[in-house]
């Protein structure tokens, strides 16, 4: 989709399952199941969504996706079906792992840094060969020493061989990773969770990552039960909202099953509501009916 001298795509990496509960965190299970229904083991259907911004002289990836290097016990446990595979993850949109200049990481947990390595024989390499990995350095450093509960989303196998070999770019605070395109630091699902603004010709938009995962989050107080600071969250979202919605932003989901960018509204009942795009907007390989094709 052209985005004023921009092409942005998304690629969905994967549809996975997490725990409804988890998702919604302390909203009641009689609203939530309403808007995403809960399978038997109380689990809710979502995708890993990728964006591309290609600004014309480069190319930035926002996020990895869970990647493939997961075994049968885990798959299962997350219902795991892997969609691109990651020696050619951009395949669908016609772009080489080795053309991407740059990848911004919101966060080091595996369902966005998984696919940031992929195996080569029984090695470990970098699925972008040439890129620059954006990583916020709170986030590195909290990702080695992480307390009990926060330990289980990391995986060093996902961002460790990022470092040895000189990929990473670490960045403290708010950052323009090339002209048009920055990290911004929200926090709130963990301490240095980093969204992704960008802007071209006087269009805007942000990539949402964890701060709102999927369209069913965009009321401020439905926060995740997974967020480390689940008040600076919604304090959050409530700010950048408000400017999304003044401004007409573009807003991307990272985890919504349904068209995952749109618009977001100020109903007359002062609520936010998120208004899609039309599917045709998507790539082939991204539209709805191609993500859950495989399910059925
Ligand atoms: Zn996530």
């Amino acid at each position: 989709m052209k985005f004023g001298d921009f092409e942005i795509s998304i690629v969905r990496e994967c549809t996975m399952k997490l725990d409804g509960g988890a998702m919604f965190g302390v909203v009641p299970k009689t609203l939530w199941n309403k808007v995403s229904p809960a399978d038997d083991l109380n689990r809710i259907l979502m995708t890993c969504n990728l964006l591309l911004i290609d600004t014309g002289s480069k190319k930035v990836l926002v996020e990895t996706g869970m990647g493939d290097r997961w075994n049968d016990k885990e798959r299962e446990r997350y219902e795991l079906r892997t969609l691109v595979e990651p020696a050619e993850m951009l395949k669908s949109i016609g772009v080489k792992n080795d053309q991407i200049d740059a990848v911004v990481i919101s966060h080091l947990h595996f369902d966005h840094a998984g696919g940031a390595t992929r195996k080569e024989g029984d090695k470990l390499v970098p699925t972008f060969p040439k890129a620059k990995y954006y990583v916020q350095r709170g986030e590195w450093d909290f990702a080695h020493n992480a307390n009990p509960r926060a330990r289980a989303s990391y995986r060093p196998d996902d961002y460790e061989p990022l470092h040895a070999h000189n990929q990473i770019v670490f960045m403290d605070g708010d950052t323009e990773v090339v002209p048009g395109v920055w990290a911004k630091l929200t926090g709130g699902h963990t301490t240095h969770h980093q969204i992704v603004y960008f802007e071209s010709k006087g269009n805007k938009g942000v990539f949402f990552a964890d701060l709102m995962p999927t369209k069913s989050h965009v009321m401020p107080p439905w926060v995740m039960g997974y967020d480390h600071y689940p008040l600076h969250s919604c304090d959050e979202k409530t700010k950048w909202l408000a400017q999304a919605s003044a401004e007409k932003w573009l807003v991307v989901f990272d985890h919504e099953l349904e068209v995952p960018w749109g618009q977001i509204a100020l109903n007359s009942s002062g609520k936010y509501e998120f208004l899609p795009l039309p599917e045709e907007t998507l790539n082939a390989q991204a539209r709805t009916e191609k993500v859950l094709a495989p399910l059925k």
